[in-house]
């Protein structure tokens, strides 16, 4: 039990306050001055299961490169031989997303909230370290309602992240991310963090989501033109603001520095405050890491890999947001033998691969319709003819999702030559499959 356990003489531990993806955040007390701080634990098998051990190192270098009134502060990290602790600031306001949960803020709370935000990833943009994760969970309040952002530690962390599922488990949507991310076009993480406050802002004013869509392939398409309405209570100088982040074209798409002088933006803000939080906090030495009796230093060694990182593709996506319902995407129940796979070649490049294959293993075509391919084998024998259903779903310009199905026919030689003959010979235009 982690309860009222004393963590190496320094730490009392207190209430569950929540599960993260990483593990378990505790409330706690310091034994010495009193000061509430709230404790994350993390497996250390499974940080290692999952591949983590470096992003872990990147959570705790990330975390200490940045310090600043609206972000949550690292205090120390402590490790034995299975755990890793971060002891952390205490937010003691909860969630922001529980605010909004109680339906749309003020116009005067939102901007507030929103400069706070703005100042807290700025300071960090103007550092290197870029969230990419920027959602209302990840938004903590304190005791005075002040704004913390939570988990930039993850913030240098790509698409390993989502190894385990993690999408699902923060929200179960896509529905902050950048367009230009979903599209795996290589991304500028500033521009995608300013997307992401765009979707934050505009949460916060309407009390639900710009994007939003049982049916991801449409949430996708919504996301990447930009397709939303504002709600007829936004004001119009917040529309002109929200116009100009919710671009989808990161180039075009406002900077910080230009929203700092948006009247919107401005308005009730100290002159110079922006500018002056991040001026005004002096550079920090990575937190105090202390091991217990047990624990290799080693495994602990602190390098910031912000570089080089992975992308997140939209089939990562799709395939660990197990948390969405995924039924509207396709037209007919899943049956067992359907398979999926992502690619970025152009729809017309994959159905003339299909059609290869077909000819290749003596199918006859029997429908080609709007991305649907119908291909039948007529069999000689007394089985029943083997029909394959193949069908394309745009999910971005540059990204389809391909399914394959069995419509009739016998399964063992279905999956036979799906395994042996299909699969190897899409080889050249498949990114990824299910
Ligand atoms: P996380 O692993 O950071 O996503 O945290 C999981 C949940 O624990 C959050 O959604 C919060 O409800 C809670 N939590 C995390 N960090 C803190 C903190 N520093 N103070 C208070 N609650 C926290």
């Amino acid at each position: 039990m982690e309860n009222k356990k004393v963590l190496m003489q320094k730490y009392e531990f207190g209430n569950l306050l929540g599960q993260g993806n990483f593990g378990k955040v505790y409330y706690a007390k310091s034994v010495k001055t009193k000061q509430s701080v709230a404790i994350k634990v993390m497996e250390k098998e499974k940080v290692r299961k999952v591949g983590m051990i470096d992003q872990t190192k990147t959570e705790i270098s990330s975390m200490s490169l940045v310090k600043h009134p609206n972000i949550l502060e690292l205090y120390e990290v402590l490790a034995n031989k299975n755990k890793i602790y971060f002891i952390m600031e205490y937010a003691d306001g909860g969630e922001l997303f529980n605010e909004v949960a109680k339906g749309k803020l003020r116009e005067d709370m939102a901007r507030r909230y929103f400069q706070q935000l703005i100042s807290a990833v700025d300071f960090c943009h103007s550092r290197g370290v870029y969230h990419r994760d920027l959602k209302p969970e990840n938004l903590l309040l304190d005791e005075n309602g002040t704004l913390k952002v939570s988990d930039f530690g993850l913030s240098a962390l790509g698409v390993s992240k989502y190894q385990d599922g993690l999408l699902h488990t923060t929200c179960g949507t896509p529905a902050y991310v950048a367009p230009e991310v979903i599209n795996q076009k290589g991304y500028d993480g500033a521009k995608a963090d300013i997307w992401s406050c765009g979707v934050i802002l505009f949460v916060l004013l309407a009390g639900y989501l710009p994007f939003r869509d049982s049916n991801l392939v449409e949430m996708y398409k919504k996301i990447s033109t930009a397709d939303y309405k504002f709600p007829s209570w936004f004001s119009p100088d917040v529309t002109k603001l929200l116009s100009k982040i919710l671009n989808p074209n990161p180039r075009s798409r406002i900077s910080i520095a230009k929203m700092k002088t948006n009247p919107w933006f401005k308005k009730g803000l100290k002159s110079n405050s922006l500018q002056k939080t991040s001026e005004q906090d002096s550079p920090r030495a990575d937190p105090p890491v202390v091991f217990g009796p047990e624990a290799n230093p080693a495994a602990l060694e602190i390098k910031n890999q912000t570089d080089d990182l992975p992308k997140l593709n939209a089939f990562d996506i799709i395939s660990l947001s197990s948390g969405l319902d995924l039924s509207g995407l396709f037209t007919e129940t899943k049956e067992k033998k359907e398979v999926q796979f992502t690619s970025v070649h152009s729809a017309s490049a994959i159905t003339s691969k299909l059609k290869d294959i077909a000819q290749q293993l003596k199918f006859k075509i029997k429908t080609e319709a709007g991305g649907l391919l119908k291909i039948e084998k007529s069999n000689k024998g007394r089985k029943a003819a083997l029909a394959i259903d193949m069908e394309i779903f745009e999910i971005t310009p540059s990204l389809y999702l391909v399914q394959v199905k069995k419509s009739s026919g016998d399964s063992l030689e279905y999956e036979k030559m799906l395994q042996e003959e299909i699969r190897p010979a899409l080889k050249d235009i498949v990114l990824s499959w299910q």
